[in-house]
């Protein structure tokens, strides 16, 4: 619906507001009309039980919240912007520069307080029945499982529509690509099966990608750009091989989106790179290393990078900033820079959980990834090593069953525990032979967990259901899904956070609890995880003109040390609609996005 139609909807949706607000003389008088009115409705919330479904109250009460902070001074101040100033030129019929994302934003906030979202309601013949068989515990018993029926039909038509790398079909189409590359690289099974095979075929340029794969002309142009200006870029043959023929990017979307460079990034980052160096250092990591190789943002846990790039580029990438080059031959930390980390842990008992991670230390040798887990075990305090590697994604071939023995033999029970952290993104990602270098290591008691990244290629609904269950299958346990960053160069990926909440409450939340053990975090630079469904870490305090909410995050650690709150801009909810329908999706399946603050 065009801009000037949802305006004067937002105006005859809230008549008594509007006609207040053009008689409204100064910006202070309009402020305070808007305050009594949003405060009747508090009254309403209240002292009434006049509401169509209790669900209404719920999400008015969060309306009323946001719409008090989006009044009051403080948030103007912190924001530099004024909703209430904008509302009420519009109301005077000022043109003003707003988006129609903004009036949306505003017209669904006045719904939600109003109690008028219209999204629930109570089937008044399953009302009817329940007063009429109250006393029938097995009858109401019946009818609640009916009602579970349709539920769960749904969650699985949904689920449905995302292909696993684990169906046969698509297990038929990976073998015809792998006949293919194999041929192009004159190679055999045995090499094939080799990870350090696959680390020197690692696919590097446009030439080659469109050889192995089939390219858009936009695609071949931007692994050009990239390659041009130094932006790491590369593939491994294995994972090319999960991508498709055709290039419509029906099933293969995700895995292309991960390494395959959108054009606009490629500019971006051809730009930034020239120019703007560690800017792209959106988690601040710089900033919490009290030495080198290692980053501290908790109490007890400790990031420890001893390898600095991986076997295969992913576009998003939180370490693009010092990743030089897939496979760069200077990846690895020099031993003097080793043992002064090593030194720094000795000082440290209080650290109890290394994370080793880089870039990706599986791609580290055998004898080096000992040495480094040899080091580590000489630390007594260490009762937890994680591995963070995306190898059983991009190389499952680098799970031989040394390898696992290798990582199995510092696991001690009730002493030291070894956990691998992986990152699949989509179902189209898990495939037989990820699933075989999962089990050698859940078969010598390793856990494998899962840290995967919300974003424009797996937000349609029920599609992150699709990975949880396909991953629960191979045996990795999901752990954390994260907000995409907030960094510009990834406008293209990037969700709004209410989708995620959404996708938790209205998704997640209808499987087996065992599915669905992730949390929903957002990254908050310098400081580390909040978890997205503690509602009292984050407020909306704000919406701006092109309709980007204002996060304000009050860090886990405020209570305990001085930190101060964190504001994030978010990506307008009605740019995220435009594009999932630009995905073939009904925008009207995701319309409660709105309320969820
Ligand atoms: S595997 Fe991890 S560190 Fe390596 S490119 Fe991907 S996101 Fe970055």
């Amino acid at each position: 619906m065009p801009k000037h139609k949802q305006l004067r909807l937002l105006f005859d949706e809230n008549p008594g507001l509007f006609d207040q607000l053009r008689q409204a003389r100064t910006l202070e008088e309009a402020r305070e009309e808007a305050l009594m009115y949003v405060l009747k409705y508090e009254s309403i919330t209240l002292n009434t039980t006049d509401y169509n479904h209790p669900m209404e109250r719920s999400v008015a009460r969060k309306c009323i919240n946001t719409l008090r902070n989006m009044l009051s001074k403080r948030s103007e101040e912190l924001t530099g912007f004024s909703a209430i100033e904008a509302i009420w030129k519009l109301s005077k019929g000022r043109q003003e520069k707003f988006t129609k994302g903004f009036i949306r934003e505003m017209r669904h906030l006045f719904k939600g307080m109003k109690g008028t979202t219209g999204l629930y309601t109570i089937d008044p013949e399953s009302d009817a029945a329940e007063d009429n068989i109250s006393n029938d515990s097995r009858t109401i018993s019946r009818q609640r499982s009916y009602v579970l029926d349709g539920i769960a039909a749904k969650a699985h038509n949904w689920v449905k529509k995302y292909k696993s790398g684990l169906e046969r079909e698509v297990v038929q189409r990976r073998k015809e690509n792998k006949q293919r590359i194999l041929e192009y690289f004159k190679a055999t099974e045995e090499d094939w099966n080799s990870w350090e095979w696959q680390c020197r075929n690692v696919i590097r340029d446009a030439k080659m990608a469109s050889d192995l794969i089939n390219l858009t002309d936009d695609e071949k142009y931007s692994i050009a750009i990239s390659r041009k200006h130094g932006i790491p870029f590369g593939i491994t043959p294995y994972y090319a091989m999960l991508m498709d023929r055709k290039t419509d990017r029906v099933h293969d979307n995700a895995i292309r989106a991960q390494v395959i460079p959108p054009l606009e990034y490629s500019m971006f980052m051809a730009n930034a790179k020239e120019g703007r160096g560690e800017e792209l250092d959106f988690m601040g990591e710089n900033d919490t290393s009290p030495e080198d190789l290692i980053t501290r943002r908790y109490p007890m846990i400790s990031i420890f990078k001893p390898y600095n790039t991986c076997a295969q580029i992913c576009v998003y990438c939180q370490r693009n900033w010092e990743i030089n080059d897939v496979l760069a031959k200077d990846s690895q930390a020099p031993q003097r820079k080793l043992e002064k980390a090593m030194e720094w842990y000795k000082a440290h008992p209080e650290i109890t959980e290394i994370l080793v991670t880089g870039g990706d230390p599986a791609i580290m040798s055998d004898a080096v990834m000992k040495h480094i887990l040899d080091r580590i075990r000489e630390l007594p305090q260490i009762t937890r090593i994680r591995i963070g590697t995306r190898t059983p994604v991009v190389l499952p071939m680098r799970f031989s069953e040394e390898y696992a023995d290798l990582l199995a033999s510092y696991q001690i029970p009730g002493k030291r525990e070894i956990c691998v952290m992986t990152h699949f993104e989509h179902p189209y990602e898990v495939t037989p032979e990820a699933m075989d270098a999962v089990q050698k290591l859940r078969h010598r008691g390793i856990s494998v967990y899962n840290q995967g990244v919300y974003t424009m290629e797996n937000a349609r609904r029920f599609e992150m259901v699709a990975l949880r269950k396909a991953l629960r299958l191979i045996g990795v346990d999901p752990y954390y899904t994260f907000n995409t960053k907030g960094k510009e160069e990834m406008r293209d990926y990037r969700i709004p956070i209410a989708r995620l909440i959404q996708e938790q409450t209205e998704e997640a939340r209808l499987n087996p609890g065992l599915e669905r053990t992730d949390e929903a975090v957002f990254n908050i630079p310098r400081l580390g995880k909040n978890y997205l469904r503690a509602g009292q870490d984050h407020e909306v305090i704000m919406v701006l003109p092109e309709g980007e909410r204002v996060y304000e995050f009050y860090p886990w650690d405020m209570s305990t040390t001085d930190v101060s709150p964190y504001l994030h801009i978010d990506l307008p909810i009605d740019e995220f609609l435009d594009k999932i329908q630009d995905k073939g999706e009904d925008p009207q399946d995701y319309r409660s996005i709105w309320y969820y603050l």
